[in-house]
């Protein structure tokens, strides 16, 4: 008997009572290999010794202290640390509790910044289809997942959504990526002018696209060219690394890769490590004097921002995860990830791509490979393929509406950067025997 409100009320859960590096463990015993940490939460695995020394010693001294008060030890040193790694032109750091507050926060922010710049005649915001920003209203109006937005339609805020840069199904044969970069960047362009120049706010994408495309990177060049694009008709460019960021892909922010810089950048998952539930936005100098010299102060506040256990938290997660070079095994473990994945599905007859960066990857399930053509989405092939590995103990994220937010199953992969070799090989027997079991599940 459960009085919780489930995300899927009509399925009853294992009970998770403990956790220990990349596996948790269940009420009756059972032990899951967690190959995605959650939602791309679990940088660091399950019950770090330091990390939970540092939760339980702030927890200890200070639990909470209201923003509007006070400032604190841990909320300092972290944005010190976020502010010392961020990516060229990021001066600043402002705390909140999530994804999805962060994009709240980082849309609203830029909306004030074109304020405070006399240029208040910046109202829209474009986005790109096939992207989840999080699940608030303004959050879910940037994000370009049908199914998702749907329901909610006629209480969103007008998003213009532009194509994503999703190699696998937009780049046309004989194309190249540069070919393709410069179409996609061109099609920004257009609908800026569509929007009307001067009226357009901010461009908002995920650097790597992670929940609804499956760890989906761009190809090179086409972060410059939108850099550009931004650059040329005063739209502030907005990264979304809740996801991808905070080492996922290998480097601290995905967005070193492509050799940019962001005016605003939200993080949050593998920020805290899932230790605590934290987010923040990452701002530009320039936003924030601008700010500064106009308002005076961002119009906006949560009750838990900067919250110092949840800050102690991420502060340990980062710690570690700098002086044990954990970005470095992140992509060299991501290279090995990609063997296996390689070895198993590249000539799978109903796996139609193998991408993503570091410990951020995913494979594309296709009914037919030479047509791409996907599953009915009525299978829920994707479903199928979650059970089938939680049947033989594997965490994995798949997700459904690949390629128009209806149709399309892909499976996302995001181990803890403590992954070891052989709990890779682990990974690959038990995600390719669920994908197989959920096949023959299909076809009965
Ligand atoms: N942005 C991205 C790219 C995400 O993947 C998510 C969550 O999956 C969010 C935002 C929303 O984060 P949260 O669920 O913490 O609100």
């Amino acid at each position: 008997m459960t009085r919780i409100f489930h995300r899927d009320p009509k399925t009853s859960m294992p009970v998770a009572v403990g956790g220990e590096g990349v596996h948790l463990i269940d009420a009756e015993g059972r032990r899951y290999l967690d190959a995605s940490g959650g939602a791309a939460v679990s940088c660091l695995g399950h019950g770090h010794p330091e990390v939970t020394a540092a939760l339980r010693d702030q927890a200890g001294r200070l639990a909470y202290a209201h923003t509007s008060f006070f400032t604190t030890e841990p909320a300092e040193r972290l944005a010190d640390f976020l502010v010392e790694t961020a990516p060229p032109g990021i001066g600043w750091v402002y705390y909140v509790s999530g994804g999805s507050e962060a994009m709240e926060a980082a849309l609203k922010l830029a909306r004030q910044f074109h304020v405070d710049n006399g240029e208040p005649q910046r109202v829209h915001f474009i986005a790109r289809r096939q992207s989840y920003h999080g699940n608030t209203l303004g959050a879910l109006a940037v994000g370009g997942n049908a199914w998702r937005r749907a329901p909610f339609a006629p209480l969103l805020v007008d998003v213009a959504h532009v194509s994503p840069c999703y190699a696998y199904r937009g780049q046309t044969p004989g194309e190249t990526e540069e070919e393709y970069a410069g179409r996609l960047a061109a099609e920004l362009e257009a609908e800026i002018l569509r929007l009307g120049p001067g009226r357009v706010a901010g461009f908002v994408a995920e650097t790597v696209v992670g929940a609804t495309l499956g760890a989906v990177p761009p190809v090179a060049g086409y972060f410059r060219r939108v850099r550009d694009v931004c650059d040329r008709h005063g739209v502030l460019l907005i990264l979304d690394e809740v996801m991808c960021g905070m080492g996922r892909t290998g480097t601290l922010h995905a967005c070193e890769q492509e050799g940019i810089a962001p005016d605003l950048m939200t993080v949050a998952k593998g920020l805290g490590g899932g230790y605590q539930p934290i987010g923040a936005v990452l701002v530009a100098e320039r936003i924030y004097r601008t700010v500064l010299d106009g308002t005076g102060y961002f119009q906006h506040g949560h009750t838990y921002l900067a919250h110092p256990v949840a800050c102690a938290a991420a502060l340990a997660v980062q710690t570690v995860i700098r002086r044990d070079g954990l970005l470095e095994t992140v992509a060299r473990r991501g290279r090995g990830l990609y063997e296996r994945l390689r070895d198993r599905f590249a000539n799978h007859p109903h796996v139609g791509d193998i991408r993503g960066r570091g410990l951020f990857q995913g494979i594309e399930l296709v009914r037919d490979r030479a047509t791409r053509e996907p599953f009915d989405p009525g299978l829920r092939l994707h479903a199928r393929i979650k059970r089938q590995a939680m049947a033989r103990g594997l965490l994995v994220y798949p997700m459904g509406g690949t390629v128009d937010g209806r149709s399309g199953d892909h499976v996302l992969l995001a181990p803890p950067f403590i992954v070891s070799e052989d709990d890779l090989d682990a990974v690959a027997d038990r995600l390719a025997a669920a994908v197989d079991a959920a096949l023959l599940d299909v076809a009965g």
